[in-house]
């Protein structure tokens, strides 16, 4: 039995698989993330995907890789979880724990568009935002595993617009699926305090999903949709410089669903910062596949498979 358990934990959606070890996904549960009884609804879907030879977890960060725990995420209320030791306590099998960008960028390298590159990054623009990095061929994990947490890089320090995780003017504040209405809600009162806008009817209403539509036909939800973009080429030309990548792939249902308007600014305004050479920029072809590929990646990479070899 070589087949591959493997588990997804996003502060929206979790997502349980059943893969081969070429990362072929034969099984797959989606649903909600059920914050309340997070484990009860994992052994559920394992207990119903048969016989395996070891478990993957890509998960939310911070966690702890080498204890194997979930900490506290900001964007979902659980703390301390001990799910490796909680699973190989049920079944009786090896178990890994990864952050999921460090998972996605392994997935990106051992399925996806970075087989041939020693040097890529993976983002993610999504509920959060975080990113995974392997450099001359070799992942960065950082002490306990949640190297590239760049969603918490500070955009502006003397920012008013406070970050789930308690501080403030960081990356997700502004472009974060879930912090892009609060953003929007901020520019209202000051930048468009005297504009007429559909986005102020919407009032408590406002969602990411609402801004992007009436970015179509409503002049300042385009504008902030268009500065939105131009911090997100900001910070991913932060990360161009901090680890010199061939390759930047980029993912999260933001950018997923709605690739034009995320792309677009991305790479018009990257061009304005050309301190290194460019990396290619583009969608990941995984698609929302890539957290559950990067569960069954990081589950090759501690087994000693051999996917960075
Ligand atoms: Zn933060």
């Amino acid at each position: 039995m070589t087949d591959i358990i493997g588990i997804d934990i996003g502060a929206t959606n979790i997502r349980v698989a059943l893969a081969s070890d070429s990362g072929n996904i034969l099984k797959l549960y989606s649903e909600k993330t059920d914050r309340l009884n997070l484990m009860e609804q994992i052994y559920g879907k394992i207990d119903a995907l048969g016989d395996f030879a070891g478990i993957g977890i890509s998960s939310m960060g911070p966690l702890n890789s080498r204890t194997g725990m979930i900490l506290n995420p900001p964007n979902i209320d659980v703390s301390n979880v001990k799910i490796v030791e909680l699973l190989k306590k049920r079944y009786g099998k090896r178990c890994y724990l990864l952050n999921d960008c460090v998972a996605a960028v392994l997935a990106e390298k051992a399925f996806g568009e970075g087989k041939e590159f020693e040097n890529l990054v993976y983002v993610t623009l999504s509920t959060g935002i975080g990113c995974g990095a392997i450099v001359d061929g070799r992942i960065i994990l950082g002490k306990d595993g949640n190297a590239h947490e760049v969603g918490h890089f500070v955009v502006d320090s003397e920012s008013k617009i406070k970050c789930n995780c308690g501080g403030y003017g960081h990356w997700e504040c502004y472009c974060s699926g879930k912090n892009m209405p609060k953003f929007a809600r901020y520019l209202l009162e000051t930048d468009y305090k005297q504009e007429k806008t559909a986005l102020r009817d919407a009032k408590d209403g406002l969602t990411s999903e609402l801004l992007f539509k009436l970015a179509e036909s409503d002049k300042v939800a385009s504008e902030i949709i268009d500065r939105i973009g131009r911090i997100n080429a900001a910070e991913i030309e932060s990360i161009v410089n901090a680890y010199d990548p061939e390759l930047i792939t980029i993912g999260g249902a933001v950018a997923l669903n709605n690739e034009g308007r995320i792309m677009k600014p991305i790479l018009d305004h990257i061009k304005e910062y050309r301190y290194l050479r460019r990396p290619k920029i583009a969608i990941t072809p995984l698609g929302n596949k890539i957290g559950i590929c990067g569960a069954v990646a990081g589950f090759l990479y501690f087994d000693g498979k051999g996917i960075l070899d």
